[in-house]
Formats: C-alpha cells, sequence, structure tokens
C-alpha cells in the first residue's frame, strides 16, 4: 500500500485478513455503507458540492430519514467517499473525458480513527454499527503485522473494511533523514538499476536486477492484443478481458518493483548512504511507437516512487538529479560522445566502463557538485573494476524475508 504525504505526515495502509469471515452485521453496514456513498453521489451532483461539509449540510437529515440506525460518523465517513468519487468525476469531466454519472459497486467502508478502536496487543477493532451495537473483527497478525502494532511511533489513521480484509492506516511524523557516509548512485534501465557505491576511498559496482519485469510487460502485451484481435467484434469483452489482464499485469509487476526497492533501502540504510537517482520527469518519449512501448517509462517511474517513499519512512536520503547526458559523459576528462555507443563507454583519454554504470558515475558527480551528498567525494582511480555488488536479482525473490545480509559481494 502507498504512502503519502499529507502536511508532514506518512501514512501507509497496511492490509490484514480477518481470523474468521466479516461478522453479518458487519456485511450489513457495508452495504448501507455503498447504499450511502450512492445517494450522496447523486446528491452532490445534484447540487454541485464535492466537499463533505457542504453534503452533510444538504443532506444530512435526509439519509438520517432513511438511514436511522447508521452510526453517525460512518454516515459523515460515506459523505467523505462521495465527495473523493465526485473529485475524480470532475477532473475527469475537466479533461473532457466523457462519462456516466459515478456509481460504487464495490463493497467497502471506512471509519476514520475515532469510530472504531483498535487493541493493538491483541489486534482486535471493536467497530461500531449502531447505538448498541458493535462487532469485533480479529485480525490475522504476522511479523510483518507487529512490525506496526508495536511500534508506538506510529499512530492510527483510518480504517477501510472490504468484504475478505480490512487496512488500518498508520501515521506518523517523516524522520529526519540521517547525514549520509557513504553514497548509492543507480542509473535506471529497463532491466537492471546500475550504479557504484561510493564509501570512504572505496568504489564498486553495483547492480540490481529485474529482468522479468521487461518480460512480463510484453507477455501481457502481446496477450492484450491477442485478446483485441479475437474479440473485435465485441467491444465490451474485450475491454474488459484487458482490464482484467492490465491488472494482473500490474499486480505481478508491482510486488517484484518492491522487492528490488526493499533490497536497495535496506542496503541504504545499513551502510548509511544517501541514494543518488537521476531525475526522470523531464524525459521526453521518442518518436518509434513500438521502441516507446517497450522502453516504457512507467515501471522506472513506479520503481522511483516506492524507492522513495520508502526512503522517506525509513529517513534514508535520496537525491534525484538531471541526468541529462549522464549516458554520454566521460566522468575522467568530461568529453561528451555524440555517436552511438555499445554495452561499453569508451574514451578518447583511455577511460572504459559499462555504459550505465558510467551513467551512475556521472550522477553522483552531478550530485556532489551541487552540494547535495554531504561532504562525499568520488575518486575514480579508487574504482574497483573487478567487484560487482549484487544488490537484487530474481533468485533472491525465493526467500521470504530478506535477510540481513544484503549486497552480495560477486567477484566477476
Ligand atoms: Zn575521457
Amino acid at each position: 500500500m502507498p504512502v503519502v504525504v499529507k502536511d508532514w505526515m506518512l501514512v501507509k495502509g497496511v492490509v490484514f485478513r480477518l481470523e474468521s469471515g466479516l461478522p453479518s452485521e458487519a456485511k450489513l453496514l457495508l452495504e448501507d455503507f455503498r447504499l450511502a456513498v450512492n445517494n450522496a453521489i447523486r446528491a452532490g451532483l445534484q447540487a454541485r458540492v464535492t466537499s463533505r461539509n457542504a453534503m452533510v449540510k444538504i443532506a444530512y437529515k435526509d439519509f438520517r430519514r432513511e438511514h436511522p440506525r447508521m452510526y453517525s460518523q460512518h454516515l459523515v465517513s460515506a459523505f467523505e467517499v462521495a465527495g473523493n468519487v465526485l473529485k475524480n468525476h470532475r477532473k475527469r469531466a475537466r479533461e473532457g473525458v466523457t462519462c456516466r454519472i459515478p456509481y460504487v459497486m464495490r463493497l467497502l467502508m471506512k471509519a476514520e480513527n475515532q469510530a472504531y478502536k483498535l487493541d493493538r496487543k491483541s489486534g482486535v477493532i471493536d467497530l461500531p454499527i449502531r447505538a448498541g451495537c458493535h462487532v469485533e473483527l480479529r485480525l490475522v497478525v504476522s511479523q510483518y503485522h507487529r512490525k506496526y502494532l508495536d511500534d508506538m511511533a506510529l499512530c492510527l489513521g483510518s480504517l477501510t473494511v472490504l468484504p475478505d480484509r480490512v487496512i488500518v492506516a498508520f501515521r506518523k511524523d517523516a524522520p529526519k533523514p540521517f547525514l549520509p557516509e557513504s553514497a548509492l548512485s543507480l542509473d535506471t534501465n529497463e532491466r537492471s538499476l546500475d550504479g557504484i557505491f561510493v564509501e570512504g576511498d572505496i568504489a564498486k559496482a553495483a547492480r540490481a536486477k529485474f529482468p522479468d519485469v521487461a518480460i512480463i510487460q510484453q507477455r501481457h502485451h502481446d496477450r492484450r492484443k491477442g485478446l483485441q484481435k479475437k474479440k473485435a467484434h465485441d467491444r465490451r469483452t474485450s475491454r474488459n478481458l484487458c482490464r482484467t489482464e492490465g491488472a494482473r499485469e500490474h499486480h505481478r509487476i508491482d510486488s517484484r518493483l518492491h522487492q528490488v526497492a526493499n533490497s536497495v533501502l535496506m542496503f541504504a540504510e545499513e551502510r548509511r548512504s544517501a541514494i543518488v537517482l537521476e531525475d526522470l520527469k523531464g524525459m521526453r518519449p521518442k518518436r518509434n511507437k513500438e521502441l516507446n512501448r517497450r522502453l516504457s517509462m512507467w515501471p522506472r517511474r513506479k520503481l522511483h516512487q516506492i524507492i522513495e517513499y520508502k526512503a522517506q519512512w525509513r529517513g534514508v536520503p535520496v537525491v534525484k538529479v538531471d541526468p541529462r547526458n549522464s549516458s554520454r559523459t566521460c566522468p575522467i576528462c568530461g568529453r561528451i560522445r555524440y555517436s552511438r555507443m555499445g554495452a561499453e563507454f569508451v574514451c578518447e583519454c583511455g577511460w572504459r566502463l559499462d555504459r550505465h554504470i558510467n551513467a551512475s558515475i556521472n550522477l553522483l558527480q552531478t550530485a556532489i557538485s551541487k552540494g547535495m551528498a554531504g561532504g562525499l567525494r568520488f575518486d575514480p582511480g579508487a574504482f574497483q573494476y573487478d567487484v560487482m555488488m549484487i544488490l537484487y536479482e530474481p533468485a533472491m525473490a525465493a526467500r521470504s524475508e530478506p535477510n540481513g545480509t544484503s549486497g552480495v559481494v560477486e567477484v566477476t
């Protein structure tokens, strides 16, 4: 679940399964909540308002009559959910996307932190349904969940109840990033992060490999194309099938990107490293459509997002620099190569290095020259060509919980 910054607060949603299914009262509450949200959407559309307070003003009394037994805090929360749906609807309309009146199909309810109680020791949620009626939700608590439940620096935020699971939001003030003692500079590519790790006088190449992300993307793209062709006569079915395919693809890639980010973060935390990344914001798509899709920027941007929010949560400093010419510049003499090159960057001055790792050196030097990497420096003479630190590779996915000895050193 994503972490978002809200007024310097970090929020992380943690998913819990329930020990036994949802009690029947809670199921009914989910249905009532959905009804209230959809009613509020219609009322909000009619009155042209989207804010929770405005909707409370125009619609609370009527709803109270229709849902006399619903706990009032839940009712207000339904207005809030409806407001968010309407805001998205309005935004899409502004962008010129034609869309129907929104209708929430999904069974879901949200409760603010005053509207439920969670016993952090036992993992039991006390959820009020209506006056005199509460239900208990027993959460399945694993070691992963304990980390959040036992950390008293985290406060409880909202609770989202779904038919088969609940999501508890944990909040904390963003920790101050530590002062870096080393740096891990990473160039982001289609199948790997390639970079260098610099600590004192030592500089080593480092790499996190995720070849399967591109493979999964390719496979799903082919499958989607096949579906579109096969169901060409039925656009609705074709669209629905493609949507399911897309969600599955998303999920697979996402989980791999999280693993990669975790390995990088664990390494950086252990070595007290600042992470240097290229700023992908300005990168413009190329003209060739096929190449464009294959080199889709999406997983890279997503990977950066994940690394950045995990870093924020743990107080690891992240530096982002302009990547212009980073893959073409010689870090020793400063010459820029405009001609095409192969896997290796070769300079007239005699410097030669893997193209991607060379790019990461340039990123680091930009960060240092702009004073963004503390007092760190990089001496190319200290670069150890023969050592490659593997931060992540797909074989590591087999391990359920990454262990503490990140940075397997592989001598090539
Ligand atoms: Zn050179």
